[in-house]
């Protein structure tokens, strides 16, 4: 299927590995321009050659910045054109017990996953609403559906955005400019590591057990991929998802147990 995007500009954040370049590599596969951004300017540098050589791919633009300050968010917007497509992605929050987080560490979380991506889409979708074409992706958790307890720093903060995408969604900019949220489960990313690793430390139990048991609880029986994750980015930033707005698409294997 041609997604009908070639030529657009997409704005990547947080896009350097794992979820995030998934979603560019996905873009880049038909021809969008992308402008990726992460902190470390190695592996940036590593995930634009890369995505150079994809057959199709259009221009590539690095901006090595944190997109949770103001200064990186400006610069990320500075190099991009015009911004026709917008993905929101950040670091997660770490675990945690609640009875530790000070007023900092929310402050933090709120302005990783919840604050930087409103000023994202603050700064963006007018202008996709004047041009016709817009299309936001933000990348949330499953945590949003199915709080996790350890996670209340992402719980909240997500939740908090999608919250605000659910109201602005529905107002006039739904002409053409769709603002949907992917919710992904235990995707194979550094991350996902990561966490397993901390799993495996406290419970004191090797690490492939831990990561066996995480994998047979989900009804697909494994990790997700991150190019599967960007295979549906990729869709609803493309002209056939026009009607499509204001949704939250959890990609987990099937390991959320609700009916809806
Ligand atoms: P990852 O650690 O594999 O990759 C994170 C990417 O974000 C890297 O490129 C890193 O450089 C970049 N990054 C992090 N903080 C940044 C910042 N402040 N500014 C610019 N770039 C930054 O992580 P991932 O697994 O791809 O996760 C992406 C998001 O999805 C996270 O918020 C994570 O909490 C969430 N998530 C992931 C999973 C999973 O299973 N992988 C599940 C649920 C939610």
């Amino acid at each position: 299927m041609d997604l009908g995007i070639a030529g657009r500009w997409a704005l990547v954040c947080a896009a350097s590995k794992g979820l995030g370049l998934g979603c560019a590599r996905a873009l880049a596969r038909e021809g969008v321009n992308v402008v990726i951004v992460a902190r470390g300017a190695e592996a940036l540098h590593t995930a634009a050659t890369e995505l150079r050589a994809l057959p199709g791919a259009a221009q590539v633009v690095t901006v090595a910045a944190d997109i949770t300050t103001a200064e990186g968010r400006q610069a990320a917007l500075a190099a991009c054109p015009q911004v026709d497509i917008l993905i929101n992605n950040a670091g997660g929050p770490p675990p945690g017990d609640f009875r530790d987080w000070e007023r900092e560490q929310w402050l933090a979380a709120l302005e990783a996953n919840m604050l930087t991506p409103i000023e994202l889409i603050r700064a963006t979708v007018d202008a996709m609403a004047a041009r016709g074409y817009g299309r936001v992706v933000n990348i949330t958790s499953s945590s949003v559906k199915a709080p996790i307890d350890i996670l209340g720093l992402s719980n909240g903060a997500r939740s908090g955005l999608t919250g605000f995408v659910a109201g602005i969604a529905r107002s006039q900019l739904a002409r053409n400019v769709t603002l949907n949220n992917l919710l992904p489960g235990a995707f194979d990313t550094d991350r996902l590591r990561g966490t397993l690793e901390a799993s495996a430390r406290r419970q004191q139990q090797p690490l492939d057990e831990v990561a066996a048991r995480r994998r047979a609880a989900i009804p697909a029986g494994r990790f997700g991929l991150a190019d599967e994750f960007g295979a549906a980015c990729a869709f609803l930033c493309s002209v056939h998802a026009g009607y499509i707005t204001g949704q939250n698409l959890l990609i987990d294997g099937g390991a959320y147990p609700g009916t809806f």
